[in-house]
């Protein structure tokens, strides 16, 4: 087998640079929450394909549903010749709606899919055109979706102009300096000076930003963005693409808040591992669309809706929920012992709630100030120590841990001692 310098030297060669990797390491196999790359190194895997893995790599009831889906048919397209796993997997996710009354849910191959047409069915329900999103959120990276996207490097820049009629509010992080009072007053601003609230058909927030850094939104933002929305026939779209699936100790995070959406954007760990996306909502809002105007040829391939489905049974049966809350706790043990120490980088900031963790890197404590090259340097002498970790953030120096829920307690500790040895290795 090629080595990951020959194939980091073809993949130069042939696949353009706009796509990144995080790490040089091809992959050859993986199973649960380890990885081994083509040179039979193997590593811990704290990303999950990034939120993608909660059930882990390759778990045995997922591939044996995908097994058994690919002796039956494996596309038929939807809009032709529908098919039983995509309904029942509707129904079921349906009957978990984070909202009362009746739910309906369409699928899609993407987040940035998912996250697109929630803003469709949202025009089509409230015939509005305005979308607002948040500085630091992230919700894809086709046309609409760069622009509700919060951050100019690297998802905006040179691909402008931006689709019109999205309109950005800060986002509060305590550490950054925005309040949720700062929040609120930019809306109230926005209201006054660029669009009226009338032509806003959906607010769109992640209930933990993902790629922004892990933050919560607090709940006090979430239960006022409700009343502003009900005030003015807005509807509030929760982008759980990251956040779903029991990642957060619930199977949806916006559960945390008590608030209730009226449209929800699913992907990521929805399918653990196949190419699957969602948007979950009221059913009268999710019937405005004209038949034929949603849809996709691939969108809920029957192979992923059967790998969804068990999924689902793994979550229930494994308790994964529970485990996010219990994993959890173990991290950020660790992290509260680590961040005692003086012989690591400095880290502050632990948070999230289930296994949803993150934490930043600053240039020394007490204060925030933070270190983008320290945060780098900690990725890679995670790799170094057979870690796969990623970092986050508006200002790159969140560290997030997506470890598979399904990880053995020996794994978790064998990925936390090495994201201890990393954590000293980056001081230097
Ligand atoms: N929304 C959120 C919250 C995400 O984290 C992501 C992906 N990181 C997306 C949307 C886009 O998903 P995809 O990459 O599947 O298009």
């Amino acid at each position: 087998m090629a080595t990951n310098a020959e194939l980091a030297a073809r993949r130069q060669l042939a696949v353009p640079r706009g796509v990144a990797s995080a790490y040089p390491v091809f992959a050859a196999r993986a199973e649960n929450a380890e990885l081994w790359d083509v040179e039979g190194r193997r590593y811990v895997d704290f990303a999950g394909g990034i939120a993608v893995l909660n059930t882990g790599h390759r778990h045995p009831r997922v591939i044996a549903a995908v097994k058994e889906q690919l002796e039956l048919y494996t596309h038929t397209c939807f809009q032709v010749a529908p098919y039983e796993p995509y309904v029942e997997l509707a129904e079921r996710l349906n009957a978990r709606a984070p909202f009362k009354g009746p739910a309906k849910t369409i699928f899609f191959t993407t987040g940035a899919e998912a996250a697109e047409n929630a803003v469709k069915i949202a025009r089509a329900a409230t015939g509005r055109s305005a979308v607002i999103a948040f500085t630091g959120g992230f919700h894809g990276r086709t046309m609409l979706t760069m622009a509700l996207t919060g951050k100019v490097l690297p998802y905006k820049k040179k691909f402008g102009p931006m689709p019109g009629e999205v309109y950005h509010l800060p986002f509060p992080v305590a550490d950054h300096g925005v309040t949720v009072e700062d929040s609120l007053k930019a809306l109230d601003f926005l209201f006054r000076a660029d669009v009226e609230p009338s032509r806003v058909a959906a607010i769109m927030i992640e209930p933990i930003q993902g790629e922004g850094g892990f933050y919560e939104a607090p709940r006090d933002l979430m239960v006022a963005l409700r009343t502003i929305c009900d005030e003015h026939g807005i509807l509030l779209v929760a982008d759980e693409v990251q956040t779903g699936f029991a990642r957060t100790g619930k199977l949806f995070a916006v559960e945390h808040s008590g608030v209730e959406p009226d449209l929800v954007t699913m992907a990521k760990s929805l399918a653990g591992g196949f190419p699957l996306a969602g948007v979950l909502g009221k059913a009268s809002i999710m019937d405005a669309a004209e038949p034929g105007g949603l849809g996709g040829t691939y969108a809920g391939s029957p192979v992923a809706c059967a790998a969804a489905l068990a999924v689902l049974d793994v979550i229930e049966e494994e308790k994964l929920c529970d485990r996010a809350d219990a994993l959890g706790a173990r991290v950020k043990d660790k992290l509260a012992a680590v961040a005692r120490r003086n012989d690591t980088v400095a880290i502050t900031g632990i948070r999230g709630p289930g296994a949803m963790i993150g934490f930043d890197i600053v240039k020394s404590r007490g204060a925030y100030e933070p270190d983008a090259e320290a945060t780098k340097r900690v990725t890679a002498a995670a790799l170094e120590e057979g870690l796969i970790l990623l970092s986050c953030g508006v200002y790159s120096n969140a560290i997030r841990i997506l470890v598979p829920l399904t990880v053995s307690d020996a794994v978790l500790d064998e990925g936390l001692a090495k994201l201890e040895a990393a954590l000293v290795k980056a001081k230097g």
